[in-house]
């Protein structure tokens, strides 16, 4: 037991310690003392639902026995070999993981996280291809490392310009229909976005991938009208160039499926992910290639590797955490509940002004927030936070915490992801939470 108050905790952890994608200042951390399914507790005994599975990562929710008991026989049997060697826990995980991902993808390399699992991605595209671009689309976020922030196409980018420009990464436009950037309408457009994407391939020269996130994650959980991936893999076949998908936020029964590309059909040349993989409770990336990726490897040099890749203390739970998935069949799970929360939050738009749109896939949710419903302007931009505003998103996430909701608010929508365990009667609560205090921006709304 800590003989640290909760006071301790908070002081110490703040002074000494970075918060991060913010001012320091006004950064008081809440003391989070436990947890337990879809809460967590806090050092002063409130009990918090989660509504966005903290970074929507903690999808079979706190204090999964299986999984703990996972790590504890993992720590006791062996805790680390280096990556050079075989462990019970790598050749059990592998073999499940062909199971589970797009049927093709069968080679793996292990991270501690979803920014270096992308690291991997991009260098083994590059490796494979012996090309250098990799086209990006500006609504996404892959990662916070020199290589994954400059694929990162929102403007978390921006602070590591011009150090980080470039490094062969260009930039499409994003698919999404509700704020077209070239004010298309779906499906008259013919989808168009997906065409310019193949316009930007045929006038450059030395591209190795196209580089998506099969839905759109932080930046506004955006689902892709149904013809664009296969669409898009078209594209990338005809012109020899990779399809990297990154399903760090989407995979793992998030969507209703294992991994979102399998709404569509489309298997990935490369899949990253990372999160739900061991619903949080150790850090794990991992980065799947095709077999024609893996042959090109068996004469050639694979220039890559960590001190912690495939680090055993990770793998074992996350082999714990698939039998816990499908014990307790959460992706069907999340499908089954995602009707159930749509009608939930088309509900609030009607209630609330200020709700422009909902979208989103099975326990997989945004509501955006905008001013004015017909010219769609956001309450706040990403220059607003990093100029130190207060956002009307983070207005109401506070108001909302005080009900006991915790949910991830991003400069002008919300994200709800809650754990794939959660019950009618907790979406019924933390809807009812946001439903309070939505009428904070519906008052501002022109
Ligand atoms: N890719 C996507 C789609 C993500 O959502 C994230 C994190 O939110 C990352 C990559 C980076 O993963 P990590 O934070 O584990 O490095």
């Amino acid at each position: 037991m800590s003989t640290l108050s909760s006071q301790e905790i908070v002081e110490l952890t703040r002074k000494y310690n970075y918060g991060t994608w913010r001012f320091q200042k006004g950064w008081t951390p809440m003391h989070i003392a436990d947890a337990e399914g879809c809460y967590l507790i806090t050092g002063d005994g409130r009990r918090l639902l989660d509504f966005s599975s903290q970074l929507m990562c903690s999808n079979l929710g706190h204090k999964n026995q299986a999984v703990i008991d996972s790590i504890a026989k993992q720590a006791q049997d062996l805790a680390y070999a280096m990556p050079g060697y075989a462990t019970e826990a790598r050749a059990e995980l592998s073999k499940l993981l062909v199971e589970v991902l797009p049927a093709g993808l069968n080679k793996f390399f292990f991270t501690t996280s979803g920014t270096e699992a992308n690291e991997a991605a991009f260098k083994i595209a590059r490796m494979y291809t012996g090309k250098t671009k990799i086209i990006a689309r500006y609504r996404s976020y892959h990662g916070s490392t020199s290589g994954s922030i400059a694929a990162t196409g929102d403007p978390r980018r921006w602070a590591m310009e011009p150090a980080g420009k470039g490094q062969g990464v260009i930039f499409g436009p994003e698919v999404h229909c509700y704020k077209c950037p070239i004010k298309h309408t779906y499906p008259s457009c013919g989808i168009a976005c997906a065409d310019y994407l193949e316009h930007m391939i045929r006038n450059e020269s030395d591209v190795a991938a196209v580089l998506v996130e099969p839905i759109v994650g932080t930046n506004g959980v955006i689902v892709p009208p149904d013809g664009y991936m296969p669409k898009l893999r078209k594209i990338c076949d005809a012109y020899g160039v990779l399809l990297i998908a990154d399903e760090v936020m989407s995979g793992w029964g998030r969507s209703g499926e294992w991994f979102a590309m399998n709404h569509w059909g489309v298997v990935p040349d490369i899949l990253v992910t990372a999160k739900g993989i061991t619903s949080a409770y150790v850090p794990l990336g991992l980065c799947a290639t095709s077999e024609k990726i893996a042959a090109y490897f068996e004469d050639h040099y694979f220039a890559h590797g960590h001190t912690y890749e495939a680090h055993p203390m990770t793998l074992a739970p996350a082999v714990a955490t698939i039998h816990e998935m499908e014990r307790l069949g959460l992706v069907e799970r999340a499908r089954s509940l995602g009707g159930y929360m749509e009608g939930k939050l088309r509900e609030l738009m009607e209630r609330h002004v200020c709700v422009g749109d909902v979208r989103g896939k099975g326990l997989f949710w945004a509501v955006d927030l905008v001013k004015n419903k017909t010219t769609k302007e956001p309450f706040n931009t990403y220059s607003d936070k990093v100029a130190g505003k207060v956002l009307v998103v983070d207005q109401i996430a506070g108001k909302v915490l005080g009900e006991g909701v915790t949910i991830q608010a991003w400069v002008s929508h919300f994200v709800v992801a809650p754990p794939l365990i959660v019950t009618k009667e907790e979406i019924d609560r933390g809807v009812a939470a946001l439903d309070l205090h939505l009428s904070i921006a519906d008052g501002l709304v022109e």
